[in-house]
């Protein structure tokens, strides 16, 4: 396994505290530059972890599905969006539309999705981390990073270099 989802796996539960503290911290340094360095983390860390030796998000988190994604989805499909909204996606406890299982019933046994080329934009811009998005996304890094290793090490990176 690759050594990085191995440590991951240790440390994850016992580092939720402090990530905690460490990105209620840097609301303070929010900034183009912060999610510059964030960025240059997260390039970083996916040259070291490729997603299809993980797919952690893909087995764990629901995705949430606007009416843009569910209309490509379906069509890419053949299949009606109503046939589509009824066979694949939920309301979920916030009563955001999310697909209604886990693991994702798009996720193949190599790990690869089924629907890679239309998928939700939910998918695409996980884990939050890239795009310049990493300040505004500050809440969710922390639990984000008991699901997937490299938020996991953009973290450990961050905590590293970052003078809170
Ligand atoms: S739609 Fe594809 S990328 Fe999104 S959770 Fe399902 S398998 Fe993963
Ligand atoms: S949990 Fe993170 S590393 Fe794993 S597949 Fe998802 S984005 Fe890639």
């Amino acid at each position: 396994m690759n050594p990085l989802i191995e440590e991951w796996n240790k440390k994850k539960n016992s580092v939720f505290s402090s990530n905690k503290k460490f990105l209620s911290k840097l609301t303070k340094h929010k900034s183009k530059a912060l999610d510059r360095f964030a960025e240059e983390t997260h390039d970083t860390v996916f040259a070291k972890i490729n997603c299809l030796e993980c797919a952690g998000c893909c087995s764990s988190i629901p995705p949430m599905v606007n009416k843009t994604d569910s209309a490509r989805i379906a069509r890419y499909l053949g299949i009606s969006h109503t046939d589509f909204e009824k066979k694949y996606l939920k309301n979920d406890e916030d009563n955001d539309t999310v697909i209604n299982q886990t693991p994702c019933p798009f996720l193949q046994n190599d790990n690869t999705c089924s629907i890679y080329e239309v998928r939700p934009k939910a998918c695409r811009d996980y884990p939050h981390t890239n795009h310049l998005t990493f300040s505004s996304n500050l809440s969710y890094h922390a639990v984000n990073a008991l699901y997937c290793p490299a938020v996991y090490h953009i973290l450990e990176n961050m905590k590293k270099n970052i003078p809170v």
